[in-house]
């Protein structure tokens, strides 16, 4: 789960991470009411699930409540990245010395937290990696063992932060270490994590991902799950009990299988082309899981071939064949399906099929070759 800023803000808050007094605001009033609360200047930030919001516009800085008024309107309702704002954040401006970046994350291949601190912050990361990949000090931490005050002021030292900023960073680095951990976290992100000239640390921007599968044991975060950005296909997947993960290619995706499904992904990608979705169907691929998975495949408007990738197992052929059948007198489809159809009883499927095949319905011998017939289709 993704947080936006402001509330990733409050979950900082909730561990002592100093942040900037502020509010979210929905409407123009509210924003012109808090701004006049906090003191100008103010900072008015569009909150929405993507980055580089400043680029786009979505972070002005204002010094009078007219100001305050003009960056609001603007601001809300706003475009970035597709992201509509409606929601803004308007807090206190700080007056930045420098700006760096800090975060916590997993890292899946050496079994242990990192912690990564630069002091080029307030650009992308992936810049900094990129441009400067010296600038960014690292720090696996076992979380069997935890991060030390110790570790943390070597890690510190690595960073070559501006020395004015060591106890401060020390200070928000391991309380970010405890939000990310205690929080069940994937990701706690603060950039620019700001030296102010008065000498104190503090963070300007929050971006928290929380653990989806946590939430039994945080109940409080289930208002996080209300504001997630909503893919529209997905929710109509899900409704309909479905394991769908929407993507931006144009070949639509049926198989049955976690794995199977993940194969016919690559093996599209390897034949040029992308595909629109991961969809499993699992064992069930009888008429209502079928035509289910059909419906929410020829809702999505990029759709333009749709790839039945069956292996049977448990499952058997004819079961499956008789369920696209079926599917079909149902869903008026706009695209045309290739179907693969392999394993327990496979012939007899084939031969279920076969007196169907058109141009709207086709079979291939092998998966190499359906996936070459369905990206062939998009063309
Ligand atoms: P992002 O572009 O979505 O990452 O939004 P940020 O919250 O990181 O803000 C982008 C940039 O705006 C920061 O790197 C700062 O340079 C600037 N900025 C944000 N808040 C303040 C503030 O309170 N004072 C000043 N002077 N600059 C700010
Ligand atoms: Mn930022």
């Amino acid at each position: 789960m993704d947080l936006l800023e402001y509330q990733g803000k409050q979950f900082f808050a909730s561990y002592g991470i100093p942040v900037s007094d502020g509010e979210a605001c929905t409407d123009v009033e509210s924003a012109v009411a808090t701004a006049n609360r906090v003191g100008y200047p103010v900072v008015v930030k569009a909150q929405v699930h993507t980055g580089g919001r400043g680029k786009a516009g979505g972070v002005k800085l204002a010094n009078n409540e007219a100001e305050a008024r003009e960056h609001a309107t603007n601001i809300l309702g706003l475009d970035i990245k597709g992201h509509i704002v409606k929601v803004i954040w308007v807090e206190i401006a700080s007056d930045i010395e420098e700006e760096y970046y800090a975060s916590f994350t997993l890292d899946r291949s050496a079994k242990k937290y990192l912690g990564m601190l630069s002091a080029e912050g307030g650009v992308e990361i992936e810049t900094v990696a990129e441009e400067n990949p010296d600038a960014i000090a690292k720090i696996h931490v076992d979380p069997m063992i935890g991060l030390s005050e110790e570790a943390c002021r070597a890690w510190v030292a690595a960073a070559k932060l501006n020395p004015a900023a060591t106890e401060g960073a020390v200070d928000i680095l391991m309380k970010l270490y405890n939000a990310y951990v205690d929080g069940d976290a994937d990701l706690v992100e603060i950039n620019p994590l700001i030296l102010k000239p008065t000498g104190e640390v503090h963070a300007l921007d929050a971006k928290v991902s929380l653990d989806a599968n946590a939430i039994y044991e945080h109940p409080d975060y289930a208002q996080y799950d209300e504001t997630q950005p909503r893919d529209e296909r997905e929710t109509a997947a899900h409704e309909k009990g479905l394991q769908y993960v929407g993507l931006d290619g144009t070949v639509g995706v049926i198989a049955n299988g976690a794995g199977l499904a993940m194969s016919t992904l690559d093996v599209i990608n390897q034949v040029g082309g992308e595909p629109a979705n991961f969809l499993d169907i699992g064992g069930g691929a009888n008429a209502d899981v079928m035509a289910g998975a059909l419906e929410v495949i020829n809702n999505d408007p990029k759709v333009k071939s749709i790839f039945i990738n069956i292996f049977g197992g448990i499952t058997r052929g004819e079961e499956v064949a008789n369920g696209i059948i079926e599917a079909l007198a149902r869903v008026n489809m706009n695209s045309p399906i290739v179907v693969r159809l392999d394993g327990t009883n496979a012939a007899e499927g084939r031969a279920i099929l076969e007196p169907a095949l058109n141009d709207m319905l086709m079979m291939e011998p092998t998966m190499l070759d359906a996936a070459r017939k369905a990206v062939e289709l998009v063309n």
